[in-house]
């Protein structure tokens, strides 16, 4: 009997531990624990551990390979997206826009408004003209440094709206990190001036890179908008061949996450060569890459496009 009584008081106390632990666990920000953050595609996750160090447990949706476009959240996002203290997405439609997957996402994981953050609310967004329809809103502003600055900064705000504690360490890891990209913005104006007048044409599969080349003073030609159009139709092929024939193209860029039989075509029509290496867009390599992190895929895409146009 006593022996039994023993047991029970163990057995309580244990229950009571355990409890203790979990609630503890569940803290936005326990003295210990890290704030769980969820972001939607590997720029942001690259971005939030810059910012976040130690003190965040990061979990990546879209991974490299997937399109951010349009993405099927497995069961461990749906869980990760549940127990998140806070979650970052890029908007300007790169997730699918109001009625897409990480909407629909956030509302199964019954998430409110103010634990989820979108980074580009101070950026100004560019349109796509797919013929025939709106203009659509082109996502991909992350790929211009100078965006990249804004993203970075309001992603700092949020970690210190969510977790005012830590205010010093994300401030002070954010300062850093924003003054890189500065000094990456700077670099991309002095290497494009550099480039020969006549060849700055930036020509890629996708129409990703409209942000940046229209602040840095490239020209732009592709062969389709956005990828979840048709990609490389007969027209649009022909579209930038003609252009070819009436602009001096050095060089034509093909992106890593791309299928290169369109552009191959469009080399083969013109006699226009390939770079010698892949261009990025939508995505940074896996860890262990040569482009695995943000500030590394902004350094390549300008030491790539700057090497190949002042060339020729
Ligand atoms: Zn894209």
């Amino acid at each position: 009997m006593r022996r039994f009584f023993q047991l029970s008081i163990l057995t309580l106390v244990t229950i009571f531990l355990l409890a203790a632990c979990s609630n503890d666990n569940d803290k936005t920000s326990g003295k210990n624990g890290k704030l769980k953050v969820v972001t939607s595609f590997t720029i942001l996750a690259d971005m939030a551990h810059e910012i976040g160090g130690d003190k965040v447990e990061v979990h990546n949706l879209v991974p490299t390979g997937t399109d951010p476009h349009e993405y099927e959240p497995l069961p461990k996002d749906i869980k990760a997206a549940t127990d998140a203290d806070v979650l970052f997405y890029n908007g300007l439609n790169l997730e699918g826009g109001k009625s897409g997957w990480f909407h629909k996402m956030i509302e199964t994981a019954g998430q409110p408004e103010n634990k989820v953050f979108k980074v580009t609310e101070r950026v100004k967004p560019m349109y796509l003209q797919t013929e025939g329809e709106e203009g659509e809103i082109n996502p991909h502003a992350f790929i211009d440094p100078a965006v990249g600055v804004k993203m970075a900064e309001d992603m700092t705000k949020a970690f210190v709206k969510v977790d005012p504690d830590r205010k010093d360490h994300y401030e002070k890891r954010g300062k850093e990190y924003v003054e890189r990209l500065k000094a990456i913005d700077k670099e991309y104006t002095e290497k494009i001036n550099e480039i020969p007048e006549k060849n700055r044409i930036l020509v890629t599969s996708e129409r990703a890179f409209q942000y940046m080349t229209s602040h840095y003073g490239l020209e732009e030609a592709f062969i389709w908008e956005i990828d979840t159009e048709e990609n490389g139709s007969p027209k649009q092929i022909k579209d930038l061949v003609n252009f070819i024939k009436k602009h001096d193209v050095p060089v034509l860029f093909i992106e890593s996450n791309v299928d290169r039989r369109p552009m191959e075509t469009v080399s083969k029509e013109t006699g226009v060569p390939f770079s010698k290496k892949p261009i990025y867009s939508d995505e940074i390599g896996q860890a262990g890459d040569e482009v695995d992190t943000y500030v590394k895929y902004l350094n390549y895409n300008i030491k790539l496009i700057h090497d190949e146009l002042s060339e020729k």
